[in-house]
């Protein structure tokens, strides 16, 4: 009789996970700044953010929120985790929000997100991100899913593509608007155009560091209607603007999501990144697309939210 004695991986012997675009990071909340009425700074730490990827501009990612039954005990992995996690009953699901990175610092462990904090007066008006954040507190777990730099190929993510010397007009709403500081930060020197951000109060205007040919113009809604400040403020700008016509572009109206971001950056020309509450981007779409005949490789138009719907 044979005895066979099988082979066990050790800790002397590990096996190497293999590296994934993007893989999920473990970590607690190291500190909680409030900057505005409007906005916390959320720093969250962990030994594994030292892989976190530092891509810049409007880099995306993910929020992974405890489930209220179970934390994150059901949380499934494997390719196949998102779909999984929608077939588990409603409160074992954790929920998934989409962010934006607002700092890296890999040497430290840490990243910065900044979040909105607003008023809800219903269930309706609320959902796990606001939930999370209104008790949040420094020593917190929380997941996020974001890239991996030890990765060598691209991350996805980042949406923001305009060509060098391009005229910008950057625009969106409060939840854009750690976007549109990242993005400016970023840009080069000779960077030029007008970046237009609508906030609920004066008190929400933020310190960006920008290009000196960048015009930062904050739009305080004290109370209006979101858009209402920006959809008037952005159309003048863009009537003022070169796009070289293209003739009655066709435009999706009736999309219920705007996700209308093309990859790589045109070759020249003026360049228009919008991300803000659905409908208030649907309308500027449509104003600067159809009517001002942007190119569709010219323009970013994103909505990252949806009034009156909780959005995955
Ligand atoms: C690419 C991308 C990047 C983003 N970056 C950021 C960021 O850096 N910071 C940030 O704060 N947000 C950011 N957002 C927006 C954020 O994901 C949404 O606001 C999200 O809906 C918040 O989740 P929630 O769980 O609070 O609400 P949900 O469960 O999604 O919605 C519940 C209710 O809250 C309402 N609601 C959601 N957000 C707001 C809001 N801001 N004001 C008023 N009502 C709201 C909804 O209409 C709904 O009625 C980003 C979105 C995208 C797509």
């Amino acid at each position: 009789m044979s005895t066979q004695t099988a082979v066990q991986p050790t800790d002397a012997e590990p096996i190497e996970a293999a590296v994934r675009p993007w893989d999920v990071f473990r970590t607690e909340v190291a500190a909680l700044v409030r900057l505005s009425p409007a906005f916390v700074r959320v720093t969250f730490k962990g030994p594994s953010l030292a892989h976190f990827a530092d891509n810049g501009f409007d880099q995306r990612f993910k929020l992974i929120f405890p489930a209220s039954a179970c934390g994150y005990d059901k949380l499934p992995t494997g390719d196949r985790w998102y779909s999984e996690l929608r077939s588990l009953p409603e409160d074992e699901q954790c929920g998934v929000r989409t962010y934006t990175v607002r700092t890296v610092r890999p040497e430290l462990g840490e990243v910065d997100v900044d979040m909105v904090i607003h008023e809800a007066e219903s269930d309706e008006e609320t959902g796990p991100a606001l939930e999370w954040l209104q008790t949040a507190a420094v020593g917190d777990e929380l997941l996020l899913l974001g890239p991996d730099s030890r990765w060598d190929g691209p991350h996805g993510g980042v949406d923001f593509h305009a060509p060098e010397g391009a005229e910008l007009l950057i625009a969106g709403d409060e939840t854009a608007a750690p976007a549109i500081a990242a993005i400016l930060e970023d840009l080069p020197a000779t960077a030029r155009g007008t970046a237009f951000i609508e906030v609920p109060t004066a008190e929400d205007a933020l310190d960006i560091e920008v290009p000196a040919h960048v015009a930062v113009v904050w739009l305080p809604r004290d109370g209006a209607a979101w858009g209402e400040r920006l959809v008037p403020a952005v159309t003048e700008a863009a009537r003022r603007m070169d796009f070289g016509a293209e003739d009655d572009a066709f435009v999706e109206i009736d999309d219920e999501m705007i996700w209308d971001a093309p990859e790589t950056a045109p070759a020249t020309g003026s360049y228009v990144w919008i991300a803000a509450e659905t409908g208030v981007v649907k309308t500027l779409r449509f104003t600067i697309r159809k009517e001002l005949g942007l190119p569709k490789e010219s323009g970013a138009f994103m909505g990252y939210w949806r009034n009156g719907k909780a959005w995955d």
